[in-house]
């Protein structure tokens, strides 16, 4: 991803950010919207998006299931700053689903136009989708000695 998509990406986060500031929706911190099958859910984004969650997001453990989000521990985000839109617009608050359909048809219309611009193609899927197709990382050099302790003269 270019430095200047990254920038749109995160002007279109302000902005969905702000929208749902204003809407204010009420948050019962049940943690729900992150254990998607559990609530009936699928949480979706684009390959962009995914680009910028895998940067900010700590390791996890894969296969990744549709069932919920492995960055949500002991009911929290530990990818808070870099979460999609989906996450920063979903709110289960009945008051709200009106104007989060709107504030999401205008943040991926929004996306698409950052897609068009740039010409990079639309990819849009599940969150797991994303998590499983990036590889695991290596696992620790188990060749590198270990330091021993200087013998004491
Ligand atoms: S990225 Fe954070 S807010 Fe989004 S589903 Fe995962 S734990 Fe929940």
């Amino acid at each position: 991803m270019t430095e200047s998509v990254r920038d749109e990406l995160r002007v279109i986060y302000a902005a969905a950010d702000a929208a749902v500031r204003a809407a204010g929706p009420r948050c019962e911190a049940s943690g729900r919207c992150c254990r998607f099958t559990e609530y009936g859910h699928t949480l979706f984004l684009s390959a962009f998006e995914a680009e910028l969650l895998l940067e900010g997001a700590p390791e996890y453990p894969r296969p990744v299931s549709r069932d919920g989000c492995p960055f949500q521990i002991d009911g929290l985000c530990t990818a808070r700053d870099a979460r999609p839109l989906g996450c920063r617009i979903y709110f289960c608050d009945p008051t709200y689903q009106e104007r989060m359909t709107a504030i999401t048809e205008e943040a991926v219309a929004a996306l698409k136009r950052v897609a068009e611009t740039h010409g990079t193609g639309w990819h849009y899927a599940p969150l797991h989708h994303f998590l499983n197709a990036r590889p695991e990382p290596p696992p620790a050099d188990s060749m590198t000695p270990t330091r021993t302790p200087l013998p004491v003269v």
